[in-house]
């Protein structure tokens, strides 16, 4: 079993729902939010960080910023950030590749 939790929760191991799913990526909300908007766009498979990602699959970091942008369509009134913190001296918690569309704008 994976100890990655991302990894996990894209096997379904937590019956996470997810609000938006493309070919190569998920998005689910975070479950700490920072903004009243705040989905995590998640690829399928394990990179550590987008730098990782950008390095390995560009195909798959394409589907997932298309992901993220679809998401903030559907969820926010146009303003919108997606974030990708890369280090932990950037704030990455969690070293599976992750984008957060965040918002204080959701759509009415
Ligand atoms: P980062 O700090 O950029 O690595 O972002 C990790 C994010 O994952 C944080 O905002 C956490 O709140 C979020 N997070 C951690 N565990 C879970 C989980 N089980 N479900 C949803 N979000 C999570
Ligand atoms: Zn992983």
């Amino acid at each position: 079993m994976s100890e990655c939790i991302f990894c996990r929760i894209v096997a379904g191991d937590f019956s996470t729902n997810f609000v938006a799913e493309s070919e190569h990526a998920v998005a689910f909300n975070d479950i700490e939010p920072a903004q009243p908007v705040h989905v995590l766009v998640v690829p399928k498979t394990h990179f550590t960080d987008v730098a990782d990602l950008a390095a390995k699959n560009e195909e798959v970091l394409l589907d997932l910023i298309k992901l993220g942008t679809r998401v903030a369509a559907e969820q926010t009134a146009g303003d919108f950030r997606l974030q990708f913190n890369t280090g932990a001296g950037a704030g990455q918690t969690v070293f599976h590749a992750h984008g957060h569309i965040t918002s204080r704008s959701p759509k009415a």
